[in-house]
């Protein structure tokens, strides 16, 4: 009974993506004032994106916005969804050779008659601040990272800035993707975590996430880890951005907090969640993220980090 009556009064600390992003882009901003002063160098970013895919459209100029805001010189090459992948391959070709260009980013999905990873391949390691090509995909697993992904890369930030231990921790990550899953496995490898890694096929996912001091999330199913996921006092990490429009779900979703969501539904038509359930969450977890307000705006501060980083790097090597 005594336990029954903890649990609903507990209510998960939430870990503020916001003021990590802020704090890291501070950081940022003094080492570009250093590189002006110092080299007299202005960090740029081209940022390429293919087709109309409205999300690419917001994601693209919320990185142009932020690079923008911060003294990061950008260029954005929007190509037409009819794009070959030899005109693009040339396009990024030609921004490798650049000297003026420090970083490549190029949105992802592309349309389906470009190879994804022909472009992945073709992107100058040096300038690929995503992370996404091979032979920074292999640093990473091999335990020398350079340019590693945006959104595991801060996750590591949040952890280590909210003093969340890791060396020791039972850490699991739900999904295996090439962008979050599997460089954000390493990440937690490589800093003494013992990893799980959860999947599709997983058996009995709940058995296995209940053990997890540090549950990272990311799936892209809205609310798909629930109470009985977390382990009571567990730090969860939820990666998932989730359009929801059925306001049932928004109050399964937000149980007492329901009425903010459904306001915003009413005036936009979705809003956004997770793949974690918050108000379960909430009575079982210790720290978790919230969303929006969690792991994306450190996903656009780590992008402008690997931004400077590429900068300093290739000035070095000349
Ligand atoms: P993805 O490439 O679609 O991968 C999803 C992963 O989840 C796969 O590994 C899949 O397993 C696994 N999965 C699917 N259903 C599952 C289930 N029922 N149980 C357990 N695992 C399941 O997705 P992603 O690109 O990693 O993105 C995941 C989510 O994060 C999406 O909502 C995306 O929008 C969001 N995201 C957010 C940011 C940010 O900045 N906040 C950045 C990137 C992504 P299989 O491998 O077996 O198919």
């Amino acid at each position: 009974m005594a336990a029954e009556n903890i649990t609903t009064e507990h209510h998960a600390q939430l870990l503020d993506g916001a003021l990590a992003a802020e704090e890291i882009k501070q950081q940022v901003r003094a080492e570009i004032e250093r590189l002006l002063a110092e080299h007299n160098v202005q960090p740029c970013l081209a940022a390429v994106r293919v087709g109309d895919d409205p999300a690419s459209a917001v994601y693209v100029r919320n990185k142009i916005k932020a690079c923008e805001e911060i003294g990061i010189r950008s260029e954005h090459h929007a190509l037409p969804a009819t794009t070959s992948q030899s005109e693009l391959l040339a396009l990024v070709a030609t921004l490798n050779g650049r000297e003026d260009v420090d970083g490549i980013l190029v949105q992802l999905p592309l349309p389906p008659q470009i190879e994804e990873t022909a472009i992945v391949e073709a992107v100058d390691p040096a300038k690929d601040v995503d992370g996404f090509h091979p032979e920074n995909v292999g640093k990473l697993a091999m335990g020398a990272p350079v340019f590693v992904p945006c959104t595991p890369a801060g996750i590591i930030e949040l952890l280590e800035r909210n003093q969340i231990q890791i060396r020791g921790a039972n850490a699991c990550v739900v999904g295996r993707s090439q962008i979050v899953g599997r460089p954000m496995a390493q990440l937690l490898l490589q800093r003494d975590a013992t990893v799980t890694i959860c999947h599709s096929r997983t058996r009995d996912l709940a058995a296995v996430t209940q053990q997890a001091d540090i549950l990272v999330v990311a799936i892209g199913r809205s609310g798909l880890i629930g109470g009985a996921h977390i382990k009571p006092g567990a730090v969860v990490i939820d990666v998932g951005m989730n359009k929801v429009t059925e306001p049932d779900e928004v109050r399964q979703l937000f149980g007492e907090q329901a009425a903010k969501r459904l306001e915003v539904i009413a005036k936009r038509g979705y809003t956004l969640v997770g793949d974690v359930n918050p108000s379960q969450a909430d009575e079982v977890a210790g720290k978790r993220t919230p969303v929006p307000g969690g792991v994306g705006l450190l996903t656009i501060a780590m992008l402008l980090k690997n931004t400077v980083k590429a900068a300093k790097l290739r000035r070095q090597r000349n």
